[in-house]
Protein backbone atom coordinates (compact mmCIF):
# COMPACT_ATOMS: atom_id res chain seq x y z
CA UNK A 1 0.00 0.00 0.00
CA UNK A 2 2.82 2.31 0.79
CA UNK A 3 5.00 1.62 -1.92
CA UNK A 4 2.12 1.99 -4.71
CA UNK A 5 1.78 5.22 -2.86
CA UNK A 6 4.98 6.04 -3.37
CA UNK A 7 5.17 4.94 -6.66
CA UNK A 8 2.31 7.24 -7.31
CA UNK A 9 3.81 9.99 -5.92
CA UNK A 10 6.57 9.19 -8.21
CA UNK A 11 5.01 9.67 -11.28
CA UNK A 12 2.71 12.50 -10.21
CA UNK A 13 6.24 14.28 -9.11
CA UNK A 14 7.59 13.51 -12.82
CA UNK A 15 4.41 14.21 -14.76
CA UNK A 16 4.79 18.02 -12.35
CA UNK A 17 8.44 18.57 -13.66
CA UNK A 18 7.15 17.44 -17.33
CA UNK A 19 4.36 19.67 -17.33
CA UNK A 20 6.76 22.65 -16.08
CA UNK A 21 9.42 21.50 -18.93
CA UNK A 22 6.64 21.79 -21.40
CA UNK A 23 4.72 25.63 -19.92
CA UNK A 24 8.39 27.03 -19.98
CA UNK A 25 8.85 25.72 -23.59
CA UNK A 26 5.12 27.05 -24.79
CA UNK A 27 6.55 30.85 -22.88
CA UNK A 28 9.43 30.46 -25.47
CA UNK A 29 8.13 29.64 -28.28
CA UNK A 30 5.06 32.14 -28.08
CA UNK A 31 7.82 35.07 -27.23
CA UNK A 32 10.07 34.28 -30.09
CA UNK A 33 6.69 34.27 -32.55
CA UNK A 34 5.72 37.33 -31.39
CA UNK A 35 8.73 39.19 -31.54
CA UNK A 36 9.44 37.74 -35.00
CA UNK A 37 5.80 38.81 -36.17
CA UNK A 38 6.14 42.70 -35.11
CA UNK A 39 9.60 42.79 -36.59
CA UNK A 40 8.02 41.79 -39.81
CA UNK A 41 5.26 43.45 -39.29
CA UNK A 42 7.35 46.45 -38.52
CA UNK A 43 9.36 46.43 -41.91
CA UNK A 44 6.03 45.94 -43.80
CA UNK A 45 4.96 49.18 -42.32
CA UNK A 46 8.02 50.65 -43.22
CA UNK A 47 8.04 49.52 -47.08
CA UNK A 48 4.04 50.72 -47.10
CA UNK A 49 5.58 54.33 -45.94
CA UNK A 50 8.81 54.92 -48.17
CA UNK A 51 9.79 58.74 -46.99
CA UNK A 52 13.54 59.37 -47.99
CA UNK A 53 15.21 59.87 -44.61
CA UNK A 54 15.74 63.24 -43.09
CA UNK A 55 12.38 64.26 -44.70
CA UNK A 56 9.08 64.21 -42.55
CA UNK A 57 5.91 64.88 -45.02
CA UNK A 58 3.10 65.47 -43.37
CA UNK A 59 1.28 62.68 -44.16
CA UNK A 60 -2.69 64.21 -44.76
CA UNK A 61 -3.36 62.05 -47.88
CA UNK A 62 -4.09 58.95 -45.67
CA UNK A 63 -7.57 58.51 -46.57
CA UNK A 64 -9.75 57.92 -44.06
CA UNK A 65 -12.32 54.65 -45.02
CA UNK A 66 -15.78 53.80 -43.98
CA UNK A 67 -17.26 50.71 -45.02
CA UNK A 68 -20.87 52.30 -44.56
CA UNK A 69 -22.28 55.29 -46.76
CA UNK A 70 -21.96 59.06 -45.60
CA UNK A 71 -24.51 59.93 -42.74
CA UNK A 72 -25.93 63.40 -43.08
CA UNK A 73 -23.46 66.10 -41.91
CA UNK A 74 -23.37 66.26 -37.83
CA UNK A 75 -22.23 69.97 -36.80
CA UNK A 76 -20.39 69.06 -33.51
CA UNK A 77 -18.34 66.81 -35.50
CA UNK A 78 -17.48 68.81 -38.79
CA UNK A 79 -16.24 71.73 -36.52
CA UNK A 80 -14.12 68.61 -34.74
CA UNK A 81 -12.47 67.26 -37.79
CA UNK A 82 -11.16 69.88 -39.87
CA UNK A 83 -11.31 73.84 -39.08
CA UNK A 84 -11.41 75.63 -42.73
CA UNK A 85 -7.93 76.61 -43.76
CA UNK A 86 -7.46 80.55 -43.59
CA UNK A 87 -6.70 81.84 -46.65
CA UNK A 88 -5.59 84.86 -47.28
CA UNK A 89 -6.48 86.55 -50.06
CA UNK A 90 -3.06 87.11 -51.79
CA UNK A 91 -2.73 87.22 -55.16
CA UNK A 92 -0.01 85.48 -57.33
CA UNK A 93 0.45 83.16 -60.35
CA UNK A 94 -0.91 79.76 -59.76
CA UNK A 95 -1.70 77.46 -62.68
CA UNK A 96 -3.62 74.03 -62.81
CA UNK A 97 -0.70 71.40 -62.81
CA UNK A 98 -2.43 69.90 -66.33
CA UNK A 99 -4.82 71.11 -68.37
CA UNK A 100 -7.38 68.11 -68.20
CA UNK A 101 -10.80 68.31 -66.58
CA UNK A 102 -11.15 67.88 -62.88
CA UNK A 103 -13.01 64.41 -63.29
CA UNK A 104 -12.99 63.98 -58.76
CA UNK A 105 -14.20 66.40 -56.37
CA UNK A 106 -12.59 67.36 -53.40
CA UNK A 107 -14.58 66.15 -50.60
CA UNK A 108 -13.48 66.37 -46.70
CA UNK A 109 -16.29 66.89 -45.04
CA UNK A 110 -18.15 64.09 -46.41
CA UNK A 111 -17.18 60.81 -47.63
CA UNK A 112 -17.55 60.32 -51.33
CA UNK A 113 -17.56 56.62 -53.23
CA UNK A 114 -14.42 55.36 -54.31
CA UNK A 115 -15.09 53.08 -57.02
CA UNK A 116 -11.30 51.46 -56.94
CA UNK A 117 -10.94 50.77 -53.51
CA UNK A 118 -15.58 50.46 -53.58
CA UNK A 119 -15.45 52.22 -49.75
CA UNK A 120 -16.57 55.52 -48.90
CA UNK A 121 -13.46 57.89 -47.80
CA UNK A 122 -12.17 61.69 -47.49
CA UNK A 123 -10.98 62.85 -50.17
CA UNK A 124 -8.32 65.55 -49.80
CA UNK A 125 -7.42 66.41 -53.10
CA UNK A 126 -9.35 66.99 -56.69
CA UNK A 127 -8.49 64.47 -59.32
CA UNK A 128 -7.30 65.82 -62.88
CA UNK A 129 -7.70 64.02 -66.09
CA UNK A 130 -4.09 63.74 -68.12
CA UNK A 131 -3.12 61.15 -70.41
CA UNK A 132 -0.32 58.94 -69.46
CA UNK A 133 2.56 60.84 -69.38
CA UNK A 134 1.49 64.35 -69.82
CA UNK A 135 4.03 67.14 -68.16
CA UNK A 136 2.48 67.73 -64.83
CA UNK A 137 3.61 71.39 -63.98
CA UNK A 138 4.21 73.17 -60.21
CA UNK A 139 1.37 75.41 -60.02
CA UNK A 140 2.50 77.80 -58.17
CA UNK A 141 6.75 79.14 -57.83
CA UNK A 142 7.80 77.58 -54.90
CA UNK A 143 10.99 74.96 -53.35
CA UNK A 144 10.22 70.68 -53.84
CA UNK A 145 9.94 70.01 -50.03
CA UNK A 146 10.19 65.88 -50.29
CA UNK A 147 9.55 63.42 -53.43
CA UNK A 148 8.33 60.28 -51.97
CA UNK A 149 6.65 56.98 -53.46
CA UNK A 150 3.78 55.09 -51.27
CA UNK A 151 1.31 52.04 -52.29
CA UNK A 152 -1.35 54.43 -51.95
CA UNK A 153 -0.70 57.54 -53.94
CA UNK A 154 1.89 56.45 -55.93
CA UNK A 155 4.75 58.84 -56.80
CA UNK A 156 4.36 62.03 -55.57
CA UNK A 157 6.18 65.78 -55.65
CA UNK A 158 5.53 67.75 -52.50
CA UNK A 159 6.43 71.94 -52.75
CA UNK A 160 6.34 74.50 -50.21
CA UNK A 161 5.13 77.75 -51.22
CA UNK A 162 4.85 81.80 -49.76
CA UNK A 163 2.28 82.37 -47.32
CA UNK A 164 2.28 78.52 -45.62
CA UNK A 165 0.57 76.59 -48.62
CA UNK A 166 1.88 73.24 -49.80
CA UNK A 167 0.80 71.74 -52.76
CA UNK A 168 1.34 67.81 -53.57
CA UNK A 169 1.21 65.96 -56.90
CA UNK A 170 0.10 62.53 -56.88
CA UNK A 171 -0.15 59.37 -59.25
CA UNK A 172 2.56 60.47 -61.15
CA UNK A 173 5.14 58.04 -63.32
CA UNK A 174 8.45 57.03 -61.50
CA UNK A 175 10.28 59.56 -63.48
CA UNK A 176 9.97 62.89 -61.24
CA UNK A 177 11.63 65.54 -62.65
CA UNK A 178 12.42 67.31 -59.85
CA UNK A 179 14.40 66.10 -56.18
CA UNK A 180 13.87 67.65 -52.73
CA UNK A 181 15.61 70.91 -52.50
CA UNK A 182 15.32 72.26 -56.21
CA UNK A 183 13.38 75.76 -56.50
CA UNK A 184 10.88 75.75 -59.10
CA UNK A 185 8.28 77.91 -61.38
CA UNK A 186 4.63 78.06 -61.76
CA UNK A 187 4.46 76.31 -64.83
CA UNK A 188 7.65 73.92 -64.78
CA UNK A 189 7.17 70.34 -65.21
CA UNK A 190 7.90 68.11 -62.27
CA UNK A 191 6.74 64.63 -63.50
CA UNK A 192 4.61 63.05 -65.79
CA UNK A 193 1.04 62.09 -65.01
CA UNK A 194 0.07 58.10 -64.37
CA UNK A 195 -1.70 55.66 -62.75
CA UNK A 196 1.12 54.74 -59.90
CA UNK A 197 -2.07 55.40 -56.86
CA UNK A 198 -3.39 52.26 -56.34
CA UNK A 199 -6.23 53.52 -54.29
CA UNK A 200 -7.37 55.38 -57.46
CA UNK A 201 -6.09 52.94 -60.30
CA UNK A 202 -10.47 53.18 -61.54
CA UNK A 203 -9.66 56.91 -62.45
CA UNK A 204 -7.50 55.87 -65.27
CA UNK A 205 -4.44 58.01 -66.12
CA UNK A 206 -4.43 61.19 -63.48
CA UNK A 207 -3.03 64.07 -61.43
CA UNK A 208 -3.83 63.91 -57.86
CA UNK A 209 -3.77 67.45 -56.74
CA UNK A 210 -4.18 68.40 -53.11
CA UNK A 211 -2.97 71.91 -51.26
CA UNK A 212 -2.84 72.10 -47.58
CA UNK A 213 -2.58 76.26 -46.08
CA UNK A 214 -0.81 75.94 -42.77
CA UNK A 215 -0.74 72.36 -42.98
CA UNK A 216 -4.26 72.13 -43.09
CA UNK A 217 -6.40 70.97 -46.28
CA UNK A 218 -7.72 73.20 -48.36
CA UNK A 219 -9.68 73.10 -51.63
CA UNK A 220 -7.55 72.79 -54.44
CA UNK A 221 -9.80 74.70 -56.71
CA UNK A 222 -9.82 77.42 -54.34
CA UNK A 223 -6.03 77.60 -54.10
CA UNK A 224 -6.14 77.69 -58.46
CA UNK A 225 -8.89 80.77 -57.99
CA UNK A 226 -6.12 83.10 -56.04
CA UNK A 227 -4.64 82.89 -59.51
CA UNK A 228 -3.57 86.92 -60.49
ZN1 LIG B 1 -7.60 61.65 -55.83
Amino acid sequence: MSENNHAGHGRSGRGYYIALILCAVAVGITSYVYSRYTAEEEILLQKENVIPVGTMAPREDIPVIATQAPEQKNESRETEQTEPATVPKQKRKICSPVSGQEIFGYSMEALSYNQTTRDWRVHNGVDLAAEEGAPVCASCDGTVYTTYQDDSMGYTVVIRHDGGYTTRYSSLTEDLAVSAGDPVQAGQTIGYAGTTALVETAMGSHVHFSVTCQDKPMDPMEFLSLSE
